[in-house]
């Protein structure tokens, strides 16, 4: 279903400079329209972000395109993911290959996608909890993605990577990010690189916003 419009996407995306073949074709592969409410199922596959419910988003395929191409995700890399939402990033890292954790801090986001990897088979470990102190029981990672926007990088996430891999955090205030591209190069020692001007929800956390 939806195959021509799903091409489409995956052309739009690789125009915009996506050219990591792995990260296209996952995009290929996976069908955004089972991760979305059904009375958005005719936007499905506009680069557009779209409401999930409870104040939260699915992200814009451009931007989860980007964040996964920034990771360099290889077969069988520990990806820790702070944010499952609609399960979709989750659901394209599974898909190259890698194995899965993902927190989640919204109760109701958190059962609903639980069910729905059930349901197509996603083998995603997920967690209901604060991501941004991390999931320190299976570190360390190859990479971490966070899919909210965070005032600042959580001690906690930079000290779960592993040396050699890399952390994407969209980083500023609650109105627009910089995705900061982090490379562990030893221990204590991280290599930035900005990216402007993304936008996403808040982080909200321990080591992120304090709720209102
Ligand atoms: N990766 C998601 C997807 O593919 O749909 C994008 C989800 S949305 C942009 C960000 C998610 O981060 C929301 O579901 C929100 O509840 C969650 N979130 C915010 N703060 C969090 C935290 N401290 N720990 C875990 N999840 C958090």
């Amino acid at each position: 279903m939806y195959e021509k419009e799903r091409q489409n996407l995956v052309n739009q995306i690789a125009e915009r400079g996506i050219d990591d073949i792995y990260v296209l074709k996952a995009f290929s592969e996976v069908e955004r329209h089972l991760f979305i409410p059904e009375a958005l199922l005719s936007h499905a596959y506009k680069d557009v972000a779209l409401p999930i419910g409870y104040g939260q988003t699915i992200s814009q395929p451009y931007t989860v395109a980007y964040m996964t191409q920034a990771l360099k995700v290889k077969t069988d890399s520990k990806i820790l993911e702070i944010g499952t939402g609609s399960g979709y990033q989750a659901a394209i890292l599974y898909k190259m290959g890698a194995k899965v954790y993902s927190i989640e801090r919204q109760f109701e986001i958190y059962n609903k996608t639980r069910k729905l990897f059930d349901k197509l088979e996603i083998r995603v470990n997920t967690k209901y909890g604060d991501g941004t102190i991390g999931w320190a029981e299976f570190a360390p990672y190859d990479g971490i993605l966070v899919t909210a926007g965070s005032p600042s990088i959580p001690a906690s996430l930079k000290k779960q990577l592993e040396i050699g891999g890399r952390l994407v955090i969209p980083v500023g205030d609650k109105i627009s990010q910089k995705l900061k591209i982090v490379t562990k190069i030893a221990q204590d020692e991280f290599e930035v690189v900005d990216v402007p001007e993304f936008v996403f929800v808040p982080l909200i956390g321990k080591e992120g916003w304090k709720q209102e």
